[in-house]
């Protein structure tokens, strides 16, 4: 059986994790959330001063890429993925609203990709796994065997999002996460650095009225013929 890579992009709070992690358990592959290591580099630089009212202070950033140590496990029976900086799990401040408020910007800097694509690539090389992301079938891995673009209205998504948060036991109001995904979108697929878009080759899913039972039999006879050729 071919061990595949599979990339699935799309707008902010689309779905994209919650799938991923589906498929990625079903097909015993790892899933590798490439939003949380831009969300990590960007705690980092709000704990250390480096994000501040007047901006990001580039240059600092840059010289403290080598400090940041990311890493992360999967579980696949209870789909919980963490994520930790530099050993100290961080799984439930990268989630935050003030991470959720600074990470696009972030991601914008060139020399951020380029860290976060190399260490992607590496994780990905073996095959046998699922990403999620923004520039995963365009730019970390173009030759990924299925790229899926997801897609879902603004509403549909920033109510997920709001629920999503909610039973996380964190409060923000629904017009506070509909106008974060906008901003997010807006930055993410206007960049000049490997901006948010569809790969000519990526397959499009509007999610809005699936559920996530329609989904995976969706995709599952598409990942069961690449696996056998
Ligand atoms: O996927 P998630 O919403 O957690 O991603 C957080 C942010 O990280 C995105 O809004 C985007 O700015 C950035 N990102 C990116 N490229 C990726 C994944 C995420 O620029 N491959």
């Amino acid at each position: 059986m071919k061990k595949l890579i599979i990339a699935i992009d799309g707008y902010s709070s689309c779905g994209k994790s919650t799938f991923a992690k589906h498929i990625a358990a079903r097909y015993h592959y790892l899933y590798i959330d490439s939003g949380a290591m831009y969300r990590t580099v960007t705690l980092y630089a709000l704990q250390q001063g480096i994000i501040t009212e007047q901006g990001i202070d580039e240059e600092k950033l840059k010289s403290s890429l080598e400090y940041i140590d990311i890493s992360f496990t999967f579980d696949p029976a209870t789909l919980q993925s963490i994520h930790f900086l530099n050993g100290e799990n961080v799984e439930e401040k990268i989630r935050s609203i003030e991470v959720s408020q600074h990470v696009s910007p972030v991601s914008k800097l060139k020399f951020v990709r380029e860290k976060m694509v190399a260490l992607q690539r590496e994780a990905g090389k073996e095959g046998g796994i699922v990403m999620d992301g923004r520039d995963i079938g365009t730019v970390v891995f173009p030759e990924a065997d299925l790229k899926i673009f997801m897609t879902a209205s603004p509403e549909i998504r920033a109510r997920r999002r709001y629920l999503e948060l909610k039973e996380k036991g964190i409060e923000a109001s629904l017009e506070e996460i509909k106008k974060n995904l906008m901003e997010r979108d807006l930055i993410d697929s206007t960049r000049e650095e490997s901006p948010l878009r569809q790969a000519s080759d990526a397959i499009v899913l509007d999610n809005s009225h699936m559920t996530l039972e329609q989904q995976m039999e969706w995709i599952d006879p598409l990942i069961r013929k690449l696996m056998q050729s």
